[in-house]
């Protein structure tokens, strides 16, 4: 098998009859054999059923993982990864925002430089709300500050990959999966090509402003300790502040000044309150998240996989 495409599929039940479609045309002239690999994520409307229509209709080898509940793109790409049999392997949306024309670009460029084990697609130009380019470039630029691995900007998770690659990042099974920064992480030679998404085919999408932004927070939790150092700085300005404090309120007592210390004690529990909190806040997310890995769960759980006659 040359070609996996792994396509992470939640509530796409207009989608993915289309995606198939388009996948049969744009690879209708390749001359290797490809493979279809769909994770139904928990979906809630009828994506399962439009999948097993498919099983039964396609021409070409399809495997559906079907979860159990929805798990999330993150788990369901890695199920996708370890469930695809290819030489390449393709993670891609169901709702045709990345033309499969563009995997096909990849697959030969992997084709042409045997050096090169993956190709990354980043979105040169977004058409996105001003607010979220904002935070999303801000966000780049604090966790490049910080964490040791390198996040390209825009890079998203429209990628081709060389077996080999594919093998070590399922190898790393942490449970909190920040796909973007594993793929970084585990190194190997990778290219950057812009692209362009397109509207997508039916339905909306999954990322609301809050689930961007818990997904950013994790990033920044699973990729750098540095919020840790942060509580350790304000700890070290909030002694400073308190030292200072504590010398002028000796002088004022020395130089026998009246002195009313009710409002200066409730800044200063407030303000060391709020510090100690915000402190223990940053401390307690890391603690989870070693008390969630440390359970050892599962990052999903397939209730069956079906795949078709094709292969
Ligand atoms: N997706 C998924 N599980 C989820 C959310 C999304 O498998 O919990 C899939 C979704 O069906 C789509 C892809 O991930 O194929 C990208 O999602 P979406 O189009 O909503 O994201 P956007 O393109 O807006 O970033
Ligand atoms: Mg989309």
């Amino acid at each position: 098998m040359k070609l996996s495409l792994v396509v992470p599929c939640f509530n796409e039940e207009g989608n993915v009859a289309l995606f198939y479609d388009a996948v049969k045309s744009d690879l209708k002239d390749v001359a290797f054999d490809y493979e279809i690999v769909f994770v139904n994520d928990g979906s809630r409307d009828g994506t399962l059923s439009e999948l097993k229509k498919l099983l039964v209709s396609a021409d070409v080898p399809i495997k559906v993982v079907n979860f159990s509940r929805n798990f999330g793109k993150e788990s369901a790409m890695y199920a996708g990864l370890k469930e695809s049999e290819g030489e390449y392997v393709t993670v891609i949306d169901a709702d045709l925002q990345q033309r499969p024309s563009i995997a096909l670009t990849m697959v030969n460029m992997l084709d042409e430089d045997p050096d090169t084990d993956c190709i990354t697609c980043y979105q040169e130009t977004r058409s996105e709300q001003k607010v979220l380019i904002f935070f999303k470039k801000n966000f780049y630029k604090i966790i490049n500050k910080f964490a040791d691995t390198e996040f390209v900007q825009g890079a998203s998770d429209f990628r081709t990959f060389r077996r080999s690659m594919v093998d070590t990042i399922v190898e790393m099974d942490e449970y909190y999966r920040f796909s973007k920064g594993i793929f970084s992480w585990v190194g190997y030679n990778v290219k950057y090509i812009p692209y362009v998404a397109e509207e997508r085919a039916t339905g909306t999408s999954k990322w609301s402003f809050k689930k961007l932004f818990a997904y950013a927070l994790e990033g920044i939790f699973a990729f750098t300790t540095a919020p840790l150092k942060v509580a350790t700085g304000l700890g070290a300005l909030s002694l400073s502040v308190s030292a200072i404090c504590l010398i002028i309120r000796l002088i004022m007592l020395i130089c026998g000044s009246p002195f009313n210390p009710v409002m200066l004690m409730v800044i200063l529990i407030t303000l060391f309150g709020g510090l100690i909190l915000g402190c223990l806040g940053i401390i307690g997310e890391y603690l989870a998240r070693t008390y969630v890995q440390g359970k050892d769960r599962p990052i999903y759980i397939a209730k069956n996989i079906f795949k078709n006659n094709k292969y």
